[in-house]
């Protein structure tokens, strides 16, 4: 189904839509272009500082009220305008009209892993579906978001991949997803009813739904409020976000040049072109060798370590020759220093001809790779079952952000 032919999306459902992978996966094509579709409204978190406050004079207030406004949204997580005293009660309905225009509806939330697992399924304002997941772990509380309603990059094991693009998020539907973690968080979520306890939201992972760099202003806008400091944005640390993309290689260079030490994640999935062109499409454009070279580029102007993803797939990428391919491409660029591998057991899609690999050979990958030197982990499977239809989100959401100096983790759930 291509994105431009895709249907009006479902209004008002309250069911997680159902996926089947078409028999010929290789008659999806790529999309990179969003269709145009109505503009979500404009919010607080579109506009960086200067455009609050020239936003608030248009409105016929002062200026410094968009201060104010940004320390109840940002530090406070309030955008209940009720809770604003220190503006004038006749303007804050007013200005909470505005500029924080409700973004994401929630239509269902599912928790496992004793709580420390809880994914939304938001309704955006023109009916478009997306996940997010907040995972809390014992050092830290990772927040996987979506980028995109779809996807357009039509990877035949993923569930977004194949239901096909619907359109871009902007930065505040992207932005809004975290503040939704966070204010999850301070009001006791995980049952921290001390005051101050509650943990805060440490890791974003671009993980969910969507090629964040095929909607790249709008993910560099986030990426921007998310670690623009407090009351300003939300003050996260950039080492602590990690961006997810198949590889599309002009943006990979353009991202190394913001000034935005994110962790990058390649999704390769193959060391060789002929089972990447199947795996990952857009291989097609930019191949294993383009790729690589644009994440050893990225790691060395930002100073990060690339952590590659690789999906272990049954008979299919999982060979004892693969893990020497893949060790062989990936030293080619010099040492070790600049990249960590993260292998990930196929989450199958409902009506996938393929599925997760025998331990057996996944442990041989492991101990192949690890042969060589490189520095590998197994993806924790957080979030398995509560699935649900996307056969994504959950298996994407994981661990990226483990210690890349740890041994091999294994931690299913
Ligand atoms: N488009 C981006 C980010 C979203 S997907 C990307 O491809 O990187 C996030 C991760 O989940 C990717 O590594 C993707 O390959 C992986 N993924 C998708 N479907 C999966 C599945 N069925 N099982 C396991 N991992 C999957």
């Amino acid at each position: 189904m291509s994105a431009a032919g895709s249907p009006d999306l479902p209004v008002a459902t309250v069911e997680i839509p159902e996926y089947v992978q078409p028999p010929d996966k290789s008659s999806l094509p790529l999309v990179f272009t969003a269709p145009r579709r109505g503009k979500p409204p404009v919010h607080w978190a579109d506009l960086d500082a200067a455009a609050r406050r020239t936003a608030v004079e248009q409105a016929g207030h002062r200026a410094y009220r968009a201060r104010q406004i940004s320390a109840h949204y940002f530090e406070g997580l309030r955008s209940d305008p009720d809770t604003w005293t220190d503006l004038p009660a006749g303007v804050r309905g007013e200005l909470a009209s505005a500029f924080m225009p409700p973004l994401l509806t929630s239509v269902r939330e599912l928790t496992c892993d004793d709580g420390d697992t809880v994914k939304n399924l938001w309704r955006l304002h023109d009916g478009a579906l997306v996940e997010s997941v907040l995972m809390r772990y014992p050092d830290r509380v990772t927040m996987c978001v979506s980028s995109q309603a779809g996807c357009g990059m039509a990877c035949p094991f993923c569930a977004t991949g194949q239901g096909g693009l619907q359109r871009n998020m902007s930065t505040a539907e992207i932005v809004e997803q975290v503040v939704d973690g966070a204010r999850k968080l301070a009001h006791g979520h995980f049952g921290d009813d001390e005051p101050g306890a509650a943990p805060r939201v440490s890791n974003v992972v671009f993980m969910g739904m969507g090629e964040p760099l095929a909607n790249y202003k709008a993910v560099v806008g986030a990426l921007r409020q998310l670690t623009t400091p407090k009351p300003d944005g939300l003050g996260m640390s950039a080492r602590g976000i990690t961006v997810s993309t198949v590889g599309l290689v002009p943006r990979i260079h353009q991202l190394s040049e913001e000034g935005l030490p994110v962790t990058l994640a390649l999704s390769l999935h193959a060391p060789d072109d002929e089972l990447r062109d199947e795996l990952v499409p857009v291989n097609t454009r930019w191949n294993v060798d383009e790729v690589v070279d644009a994440a050893w580029e990225y790691a060395r102007t930002t100073r990060r370590r690339v952590s590659i993803e690789y999906i272990l797939i049954r008979d299919v990428n999982d060979q004892p020759e693969r893990a020497e391919q893949l060790a062989k491409v990936l030293k080619r660029r010099g040492s070790w220093g600049w990249v960590h591998v993260n292998l990930i057991p196929l989450n199958p899609t409902p009506g996938s001809r393929w599925t997760a690999s025998r331990r057996r050979d996944e442990d041989e990958f492991v101990r192949r790779l690890q042969a060589r030197g490189m520095p590998v982990t197994v993806r924790d499977t957080r979030g398995r079952e509560i699935d649900g239809a996307c056969g994504q989100l959950a298996a994407g959401s994981a661990d990226v952000d483990a210690s890349i100096t740890a041994p091999p983790a294994r931690a299913r759930v």
